[in-house]
């Protein structure tokens, strides 16, 4: 059975036992929507749920996309490599597939890549910087709307995790774009002008992190 939700075609796979007594809607890899349910539903009940769930259904649907998505393909800098699940313990990038041992922490793994090439990159970019500023510490973590933080205070750079998947050019932005931060607190003209004195391409690099 399938089902039609906002134009896109999905497959519906229904199990009924005698002992479950509510219908439950959940998805599987690949967008399959798995229903169990009770042996006297009927399918036309089963649709009709689904619809009036659409909104929750559609959401579980994006989600599991998402996980296809990660299970299926690995960021690293920019590139984009098909995954390989091998029983060794390391990650192995080929010019176009990654080998992943399947016991790997995938994220300690992108923690230990960034810790060594963020730092290189803040020291660089500190080298670099077109004024006096004091020199910063560095944090990285896993972060959902942000790129990057600068406590001014602490003189602390902390950057998102994430930046790991992304070209090193994004990174170079980000770090100028808190640096930058160690002079002006806001989002001024002024600190503009600055972050541009530093990282010309930047109009260029942030409309490329908004499309990723
Ligand atoms: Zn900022």
């Amino acid at each position: 059975m399938t089902i039609n939700i906002d134009d896109n075609r999905y497959e519906i796979e229904i199990v009924k036992k005698k002992t479950t007594r509510n219908t439950y809607i959940r998805v599987k890899p690949g967008g399959v929507i798995y229903v169990t349910t009770n042996t006297r539903t009927r399918d036309k009940d089963i649709i009709k749920l689904i619809e009036e769930n659409k909104k929750s259904v559609i959401k579980m649907l994006s989600k599991q996309d998402k996980k296809d998505e990660s299970n299926t393909y690995f960021w690293y800098l920019g590139n984009k490599y098909d995954i390989v699940y091998t029983n060794d313990s390391a990650i192995v990038l080929g010019s176009s597939k990654a080998f992943i041992g399947r016991s790997i922490d995938i994220d300690k793994w992108y923690k230990k890549q960034a810790e060594k090439i963020f730092s290189e990159h803040l020291e660089n970019c500190y080298k670099l910087y077109s004024r006096n500023i004091p020199h910063p510490t560095l944090t990285i973590r896993k972060m959902t709307s942000r790129w990057g933080v600068c406590n001014t205070r602490s003189k602390r750079v902390t950057l998102n995790l994430e930046l790991i998947k992304m070209p090193l050019f994004c990174l170079d932005y980000v770090i100028y774009h808190e640096l930058s931060h160690l002079i002006y607190a806001n989002h001024s003209k002024d600190f503009w002008t600055l972050v541009e004195e530093n990282c010309p391409e930047y109009k260029k690099i942030r409309k490329y992190m908004k499309e990723d």
